[in-house]
């Protein structure tokens, strides 16, 4: 039976975990620094954070997560990505390089998103969920395309999300691209995940309503999208002015640019989440701000793409909540924090740029938009807050206090660091080995699925 038939199993209950203490340890919750400090999980939540010692004799028999020079973080969070890319790693795309944004896409993700199989989808989001395990990345927000085999596709991200242990918010890239029933199956699919978390609910998945971009869809269908979403109770995710194609298509078929047609649709607001806004003017940054739209910065897909980068100055000045993602670009959220960084001062020539910036997106924005997107406090250390954190073996070669965290993490804290990650108090990696899944056996059936895929892209023409 394929997976387009396939009812949804009824997700199993996480197992019960015993409480863990983890420590001793520097402990970052991320904005103040704990020495000689434990954490003691319970139930999926951090129940106490103090001194290792005074929590070692509150639980005398719990056991113990430690490591070696050990430097504890919130786990890390990735406000936009795409599971359905990772079979294109090391692809070689057919034909002539793509000079421009659209035909990247054209020559690229829509030949690949058409030929997805069903069966894909589940090792497809395996092998980039175990990248972001590896990573220390415990939440993602993701956006899937499969024009061709849409439905149950997100039933089987969800069946691999809940397996590997971390947090996503799962959404289907409406689109007009691949005609009026590929739409309508899209808008249906975003449906089917929500009603089906309503039937049986899940810590680990949340559902968003997904829309391609504003110059892939019709008014009639962005009317139909804006509508279903806000009667199913559920946020937007879409791509906003990642290029310049997409205000000149809006200007020339609607008369307006990106930001100001969503706003006449009603879809800007504190649920929906715009990933890019590269191509914002200061008008549509004021819509921004006074909807309370959430915005993702992709800087290293935004760099691989050529198609510039958001404006995060006016957007933060303006009181804009922006989170880093990594637009499937990679998993290595700590790695686009140093090209979010990086690039500030590139295109600026100025030095003093990227510290603030960095700290106010990838620290405080991230973790107050992924906590708006999942309805919990994620992204911080704290009394009550859900369990998901990252010890990092970080023998560091300098004084490392919370006032420069921020420069630990550009120059030194890295994913080759990470021994131990958890996700809802659950332990996802330990001394470097994954814990929920067969690591190797995944990349074995991995590549299997991406040879037979590459097969099918070389086939199937451009469109
Ligand atoms: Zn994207």
């Amino acid at each position: 039976m394929s997976a387009a038939t396939r009812t949804p199993a009824r997700p199993a209950p996480p197992p019960a975990e015993p409480p863990l203490l983890v420590g001793p340890a520097t402990v970052f919750t991320p904005n103040r620094m704990l020495e000689r400090a434990g954490v003691l999980v319970e139930d999926g939540r951090i129940k106490a954070l103090g001194p290792f010692t005074a929590l070692r004799r509150r639980a005398p028999r719990v056991r113990t997560l430690e490591a070696e020079h050990a430097v504890v973080l919130p786990g890390l969070i990735n406000a936009h990505t795409h599971l359905y890319s990772a079979l294109a790693r090391g692809m070689a795309v057919p034909g002539e390089p793509a000079s421009n944004f659209v035909q990247i896409l054209e020559r690229l993700w829509w030949r690949l998103d058409k030929v997805l199989e069903p069966d894909d989808h589940e090792v497809s989001a395996l092998v980039g969920l175990v990248d972001c395990v590896r990573c220390g990345v415990t939440t993602i927000v993701d956006h899937h395309a499969s024009p061709y085999a849409c439905v149950g596709s997100l039933a089987a991200l969800r069946r691999a999300v809940e397996r590997v242990g971390v947090r996503a918010a799962l959404c289907y890239e409406v689109s007009d691209r691949d005609g009026v029933l590929a739409a309508r199956a899209a808008i249906e699919e975003n449906l089917r995940l929500a009603r089906a978390l309503r039937r049986h609910p899940s810590d680990g998945v949340t559902a968003m309503f997904g829309i391609h971009a504003l110059f892939t869809v019709s008014d009639r269908t962005l009317g139909e999208c804006v509508e279903a979403a806000r009667a199913a109770k559920l946020g937007l995710h879409l791509h906003v002015a990642e290029d310049g194609a997409d205000v000149r298509y809006n200007l020339r078929r609607h008369g307006e640019r990106v930001v100001e047609r969503l706003h006449r649709f009603g879809a800007l607001g504190p649920r929906t989440l715009a990933a890019h806004c590269v191509h914002v003017d200061r008008r549509e940054v004021g819509l921004l701000a006074r909807t309370g739209t959430l915005v993702a910065h992709n800087p290293e897909s935004n760099m691989g793409n050529a198609v510039g980068f958001a404006p995060v100055f006016d957007l933060l000045a303006r009181g804009v909540t922006v989170g880093l993602g990594t637009d499937g670009y990679t998993a290595d959220v700590l790695r686009e924090l140093k090209v979010a960084s990086l690039i500030q001062r590139h295109a600026s020539g100025d030095p003093r740029r990227g510290w603030a910036e960095v700290q106010a997106i990838a620290i405080d924005g991230t973790a107050r938009l992924a906590s708006r997107v999942f309805g919990s406090r994620l992204g911080v250390l704290a009394p009550g807050a859900p369990a998901d954190l990252v010890v990092f073996d970080y023998p560091s070669p300098t004084p490392l206090r919370a006032a420069n965290l921020l420069g630990h993490l550009q120059f030194g804290l890295d994913a080759r660091h990470i021994v131990h990650v958890l996700a809802r108090g659950r332990v996802l990696m330990r001394d470097r080995r994954l814990q929920t899944v067969d690591e190797g056996a995944v990349m074995e059936r991995a590549r299997e699925h991406a040879a037979r895929l590459w097969q099918r892209v070389r086939r199937r023409p451009p469109r």
